[in-house]
């Protein structure tokens, strides 16, 4: 997946505000963010989606959750946060590697807006 603009923010060619890393996962700044904190918590495995993932990326996604409070702690989300996962065409997903938004700060309107 040479090609997958998240795969290039983990080798490092394309530059990003970095958040937090480990061997396995990265942590980066949205380009566009829509919260005064808004970052995304990305696998360096390159997993198309979440629909893409299998019993064998379970302990991966596990220790992703885990992860997210902890650095929404660290950038200073005390409060609470909103985590995001868009999946597919059909969920808004526009960057084809599996992500987590994580993001916070100022007010967060209700995410489904009711009539
Ligand atoms: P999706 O809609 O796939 O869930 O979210 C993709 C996100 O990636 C969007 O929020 C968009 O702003 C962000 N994004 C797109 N290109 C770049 C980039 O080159 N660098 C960073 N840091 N974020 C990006
Ligand atoms: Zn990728």
């Amino acid at each position: 997946m040479s090609d997958c603009l998240f795969c290039k923010i983990v080798r490092g060619e394309i530059p990003s505000r970095k958040v937090y890393e480990d061997d396995e996962m990265l942590a980066f700044h949205d380009i566009n963010p829509v919260a005064p904190v808004h970052f995304m918590l990305v696998p360096k495995l390159h997993l198309d989606s979440l629909a893409e993932a299998g019993n064998e990326h379970a302990a991966l996604l596990g220790r992703m959750m885990l992860l997210a409070p902890r650095l929404a702690k660290e950038q200073g989300l005390h409060n609470g946060f909103r985590t995001v996962i868009n999946t597919g065409k059909g969920g808004g997903q526009e960057v084809f590697h599996l992500h987590i938004h994580i993001i916070g700060g100022g007010n967060i309107p209700p995410m489904v807006r009711r009539n």
